[in-house]
């Protein structure tokens, strides 16, 4: 089955002296590929996120290797964005098959043991709990929540990333902790070559989501906003996304961005006005997709994922002072200030 989206296709496409974008596929997901980065130097290779582990994926890899004449076990390093299945799995597998070291941030470390015990305290079900506090009926939640990966595609990495880590890999590279997509998300920057791999913190054509760990004491899109703003202030750089392709300019995608929650912003408020009362009804009354499409045309879980992330601009909008939030009830009920 051929991908219908040009940067999606099998390839070794150079996108720097040494460096190269490898797309690995993402089999029955709408995304259809991750982008992986190969950083090559005399001593072997590290990569820039790992993929999905999913049959199809580790042979891309090598293939794409064997291309630059290097093999699997040629890599030394993976640094990855952040736990997503699609970044963090693949580099798992590649640490069980040749041991080399894997590096996440270290916000992402309360994840990783949620995950690995198991546990219900986040996920699923906390999602379902604030699914329900948005005000959306806790039948649709239960017959359109993703359950995710299991935890036996997880494992501690062997480094946890601070901000400000520096990574000697033939060439220097520096970790910037860029909270919002996930808690523990990082980019990853060669000042020198003026390159930054953004993982799913910038995307090129997608808005990425917002606190995709589910539910947490953080207020993950001021958190969002705060890491778009660290990467404006930050001389401009090319654009290395995971998903989409190469672009010129960060601070070109990040003023898009931050356009885009602007306006959301702004549409939740007058939403609240023309008297939505919670989570569930500012959702549709907003317009989704580029496509402008309504709540009720999403898909389910992307429409989960819709009131997920209106949920967070209201709070956005409360920590702020221009609404007023009503939570006692079993559902959050919201009110002009
Ligand atoms: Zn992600």
């Amino acid at each position: 089955m051929g991908s219908s989206r040009e940067w999606a296709r099998p390839t070794v496409d150079e996108v720097s002296d040494g460096v190269f974008r490898i797309p690995l596929p993402m089999p029955g997901n709408p995304l259809e590929a991750v982008n992986v980065y190969a950083v090559t130097s005399p001593d072997g290779v590290a990569m820039v996120d790992g993929g999905w582990a999913k049959p199809g994926a580790i042979e891309r890899l090598e293939w794409a290797l064997g291309k630059l004449g290097k093999r699997l076990s040629d890599i030394h390093t993976v640094l990855t964005t952040h736990f997503h299945f699609d970044h963090y799995t693949l580099a798992v597998d590649l640490k069980r098959r040749i041991g080399c070291r894997i590096a996440l941030g270290e916000g992402e470390r309360r994840t990783i043991d949620e995950i690995l015990a198991g546990s219900t305290a986040v996920g699923p079900n906390s999602m379902e709990r604030l699914l329900a506090r948005c005000g959306v009926p806790a039948r649709y939640t239960a017959e359109n929540l993703f359950r995710g990966e299991g935890s036996a595609n997880y494992m501690y990495p062997d480094v946890w990333l601070h901000d400000g880590d520096r990574f000697d890999l033939g060439r220097d590279i520096l970790a910037v902790s860029t909270p919002g997509h996930t808690t523990g998300h990082f980019c990853f920057i060669d000042e020198r070559a003026g390159l930054a791999f953004t993982g799913d913190h910038i995307l090129p054509t997608i808005t990425p989501a917002i606190g995709g760990e589910g539910p947490s004491e953080r207020m993950p899109l001021a958190d969002y906003l705060s890491s778009l703003q660290l990467m404006a202030d930050r001389p401009d750089a090319r654009l290395l996304p995971a998903h989409g392709i190469v672009a010129p300019s960060v601070h070109a995608r990040v003023r898009e961005l931050q356009e885009h929650h602007e306006q959301r912003l702004n549409q939740c408020l007058q939403a609240i006005g023309a008297g939505a009362g919670d989570t569930y009804d500012v959702a549709k009354a907003l317009r989704w997709t580029r496509r402008g499409r309504r709540l009720s045309e999403l898909a389910g879980m992307d429409q989960l994922m819709a009131v997920h992330e209106t949920r967070f601009h209201l709070d956005v909008l409360h920590a702020t002072g221009k609404v007023a939030v009503d939570s006692t009830g079993p559902v959050d009920r919201y009110a002009m200030a």
